[in-house]
């Protein structure tokens, strides 16, 4: 049969509609794939639905666990939707009525209780209806797969896989891909390809055994926290400033993470291996101390509860529990050595170094607890995976935490830690020794070409990335640098493209970015095709460097801040000019100055994952690097006759800036007016640079010419009146502060074209000077160098 491939895929049943089912729909329906949500029909009807007069022979009753499902997607926050509108993707059902209806879907996921039993009943319905060509997986989070299909026809059996999403399914990377001995070659390899390309997500694959490869491990990892928590006698509060990122993990570190998850399904997933683990010894490793039973049997199973490990007093007042009596106290703040030495080391490998090698008690509880983690990763290597590198994935994805065991072991030096280890008498698995004798150093190993490879079976076997995992990084290492400075390079992408990144700290923009900018445009014009802006960093781009032009706004340097804002400007007016295709590919939080970067590209190719806006007013500033005038600029080309009228227009985009509003992904753009026509959204966002890249070469392949008129079609007197009016009513309101007033005045007079007719016809740089002299007043301004100020020390705005 001809495989389907992961852009052929249109439909999709998941039957089960909770907490996992509605969410992994809603990511398939971000996906563009239409999905039939089904679920048991209720056997009572409610007050509501009684006082509407429907009966339980009704649709709107018998599927109503499934449309209360898709109704709580639009509620969730952070949302499991890239756009609302892509809930009316997904139909509502129950497993009764609508069974028939899975003929012919491209795929079935099952996602009900985690119950064998239920399974299998599940299962056989299934598979009654469902016909060749059909990829089935369970979203088991580890009962058997081989149980789930005992029994089944062969070509089922043969379509059949575990595809086990993470929680959030649209936020967690991982997705592991259990196939079971009858797994056909291609099924596996179908739904490998449907979840990398079509989802977006990171699949390794695991092995059919109890808990798979992230819950077996990440399991393992928070019982035994628990377990030398206790023989410590630590308190949750240092366990967490131990867990997190001093350790490369999450904030949320071991208990807030417990508080996420629910402490009741914790223990439902360290039940299975407490039932389940091969040994009995390995099953006694996974006994949880009967303290956490009483918490679940007291109902204070986490954050959906209101308290677990932590508990919300009221009023930000959050209190810590103290396992041994049972009660809330005041959370202690928790300082050591150790930490402290974690904290000034740079980079997670160094940071652990650090930790671990502190001997005061949190770096002993850090290092009690790694090695028993590295040992108990290094004795299920060809168990749970086949080799390293996928454990070192599902770790990495599936818990977010920025090393992997063999990533950490390697960081933390392979020999000198496993002395260590047995120096303390603990029992390393044979291979490490063996490895170590056979004269390796590490586990990971750089190759002298490019990439890397990892051990296996006594060797070392290379990493194989696909070569649209485009590696900025290795392109850098192979010496395809064209230009570099302390903030950004221009690097060399192969067939005349050439790709601007940013690598300053929080790649915010400064002198140093801007003058690579102008720079690149020289390079690019004379010797390339085109040019991508992309970079791999946690972030595109945080914004402008504040912190330099709050210290020359302190320093009253008018003229230095006027230089700034010129470079600026000048440098996004040559990107925008460049008679050269260019391709914008933002990802994650992307804010002021970095939007500023992307909107002279001719395309911007956005991840499905993009955070964009420009927040400028959050700082009591407003966007002065072309933002405006490139907003305004699109405007005037949306509509250029002079019966168009732009005021609505334009109050969308001041409602925009002024309320510093970000989009809530790249789809989400759109709403919020970024989103040009020939702009386009990517899921699988480590193609991005590749993706933007084959842009430029299409472009430049059917005879690119830049077309910008540098003339504005402005709303004038009007649209400022509109927007003036719009603010007094928020002021009298009380909804915003006399500063903000102020900065949206000052927006609404750059918005307007200044004090001109309306339809009036200005210059680029007539906008771009109103931009400037509206920011140099507003650095000048108290609450704005405030405003910058609390924005550095908390990250966070504020609002005076
Ligand atoms: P849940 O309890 O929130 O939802 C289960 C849903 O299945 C319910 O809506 C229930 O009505 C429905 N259901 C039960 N029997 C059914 C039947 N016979 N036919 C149709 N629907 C039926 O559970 P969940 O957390 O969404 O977990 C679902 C699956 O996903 C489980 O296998 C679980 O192990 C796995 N999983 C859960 C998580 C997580 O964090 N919650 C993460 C990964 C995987």
């Amino acid at each position: 049969m001809a495989l389907k491939r992961w852009n052929e895929v249109r439909t999709a049943a998941v039957i089960g509609s909770g907490v996992m089912g509605a969410a992994i729909a809603a990511h398939l329906a971000n996906a563009g794939i239409r999905c039939l949500l089904l679920d048991v029909v209720p056997n009572s009807i409610t007050v509501e639905e009684e006082i509407k007069g429907l009966a339980l022979t009704d649709k709107a009753v018998r599927n109503r666990l499934a449309t209360q499902g898709i109704a709580r997607l639009k509620k969730t926050n952070p949302s499991p939707l890239y756009m609302e509108a892509f809930a009316d993707r997904i139909a509502a059902g129950n497993t009764e009525d609508d069974m028939p209806r899975l003929r012919g879907v491209d795929w079935i996921i099952e996602a009900v209780t985690e119950r064998l039993d239920i399974k299998r009943v599940v299962w056989d319905a299934i598979e009654a209806h469902w016909t060749p060509g059909t990829l089935v997986s369970s979203n088991t989070s580890g009962i058997s797969l081989t149980a789930i299909a005992e029994g089944r026809g062969q070509a089922f059996k043969e379509s059949f896989v575990g595809t086990h999403f993470f929680n959030p399914p649209r936020y967690m990377h991982l997705v592991e891909v259990i196939p079971t001995a009858d797994s056909a070659h291609d099924t596996v390899e179908q739904a490998r390809e449907w979840c990398e390309r079509r989802l977006g997500k990171g699949v390794v694959i695991a092995k059919d055994t109890p808990n798979f490869i992230g819950n077996r491990i990440g399991t393992y990892s928070l019982v035994t926290t628990l377990r030398e928590m206790e023989r410590a006698g630590l308190t949750i509060e240092e366990v967490d400033a131990i867990t997190g990122p001093a350790m490369g993990r999450p904030k949320s570190a071991t208990f807030r993470t417990l508080d996420l998850v629910g402490l009741d399904t914790f223990m439902h997933v360290v039940g299975n291996l407490t039932e389940h683990a091969p040994t009995e010894s390995e099953r006694q490793l996974f006994k949880l101390p009967s303290w956490y039973h009483k918490l679940v049997e007291q109902g204070h199973i986490g954050e959906k509860a209101g308290q677990g490990f932590y508990k919300k007093e009221g009023k930000g007042r959050i209190t810590a529990l103290r396992f041994d009596t049972m009660q809330y106290a005041d959370r202690q703040h928790v300082q050591a050595a150790s930490l402290e030495a974690a904290k000034r080391a740079n980079g997670t490998g160094n940071k652990l170094k650090a930790l671990l090698n502190t001997k005061d008690k949190y770096g002993t509880f850090a290092w009690d607890t790694t090695k028993q983690m590295l040992v108990y990763s290094a004795s299920l290597v060809g168990v749970i995976a086949d080799d390293i590198h996928n454990i070192d994935h599902a770790i990495r994805w599936g818990f977010n935490w920025q090393l992997g065991p063999f990533e950490m072991w390697d960081a933390i030096g392979v020999r000198e830690s496993t002395a260590r280890m047995q120096a303390e008498g603990v029992d390393v698995p044979a291979w490490v020794l063996e490895w170590l004798a056979a004269g390796h150093e590490t586990f990971y190993m750089k190759l002298p070409s490019k990439g890397k490879a990892y051990a296996h079976l006594g060797g070392y076997r290379n990493v194989e990335t696909a070569p649209q995992h485009i590696s900025l990084r290795e392109l850098k290492d192979a010496g395809a640098t064209i230009a570099s400075n302390a903030g950004a390079s221009l690097i060399d992408l192969g067939d005349g493209v050439a790709c601007l990144e940013f690598h300053s700290p929080n790649n915010a923009i400064g002198g140093d970015i801007l003058s690579m900018i102008q720079r690149s445009v020289e390079l690019v014009e004379q010797q390339y095709r085109g040019l991508v802006v992309a970079n791999e960093g946690k972030h595109f781009c945080v914004g402008a460097n504040i912190m330099q032009l709050l210290a020359e706004a302190q320093a009253e340097e008018w003229e230095e801040i006027d230089d700034i804002i010129k470079h600026f400007q000048q440098s996004m007016l040559r990107l925008k000019r460049l008679q050269k295709p260019v391709v914008a590919a933002p990802h994650q939080m992307t804010l002021g100055g970095g939007v500023e970067a992307c909107l002279p590209a001719d395309v911007i190719l956005f991840s499905a994952e993009t955070y964009f806006g420009l927040v400028e007013t959050g700082v009591g500033l407003i966007p002065a690097g072309g933002g405006c005038k490139e907003l305004l600029q699109q405007l005037s080309a949306r509509f250029p006759h002079a019966e168009d009228d732009l005021t609505p227009h334009v109050l969308r985009i001041f409602e925009t800036i002024a309320m510093a509003k970000v989009s809530t992904s790249g789809f989400d753009t759109e709403r919020l007016g970024y989103r040009r026509p020939k702009d386009e959204v990517l899921i699988d966002s480590k193609r991005r640079i590749y993706e933007a890249k084959q842009i430029v070469l299409a472009m430049d392949a059917s005879g690119f010419s830049s077309e910008h008129s540098p003339v504005i079609r402005v709303a004038g007197r009007e649209a400022k009146a509109a927007m003036k009016l719009a603010i007094q009513g928020m002021r009298e309101g009380g909804y915003i502060s006399e500063h903000d007033a102020l900065i949206a005045n000052k927006l609404a007079h750059i918005l307007s074209g200044g004090d001109v007719p309306s339809g009036a016809l200005v210059s680029e740089q007539y906008v771009l000077d109103l931009e400037r002299e509206a920011f140099l007043s507003l650095c000048g301004e108290q609450k704005t160098q405030q405003r910058m100020e609390h924005m550095l020390r908390t990250g966070k705005p504020l609002r005076n």
